[in-house]
């Protein structure tokens, strides 16, 4: 398989995330950034912006206690 340049491993729901920022801790890839919301409870929302860099390794899946992120594609699929 090949990755597409516009691809991205995982999907962050805006309407459900509440902007804690906990993924962006947890990611060790440096994937996820905070970036402002206006008028959300936090100002903030998680943002996937720097996808090239996921190893879809899901902790952060795993570690968003609102369940807010989807993870797209799974080691397998690169015949790891
Ligand atoms: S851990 Fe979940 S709720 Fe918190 S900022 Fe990340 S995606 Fe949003
Ligand atoms: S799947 Fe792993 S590498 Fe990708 S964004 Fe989540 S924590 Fe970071």
């Amino acid at each position: 398989m090949t990755m597409n340049d516009n691809f991205n491993p995982i999907t962050i729901d805006e309407k459900i995330c509440n902007g804690c920022g906990n993924c962006v801790f947890i990611c060790g890839m440096g994937v996820i950034e905070m970036k402002d919301k206006p008028g959300s409870v936090s100002g903030k929302i998680a943002s996937a912006s720097k996808p090239e860099y996921c190893m879809t390794c899901e902790t952060c899946v795993k570690g968003c206690k609102r369940k807010a992120i989807t993870l797209n594609i799974y080691p397998d699929s690169f015949g790891i």
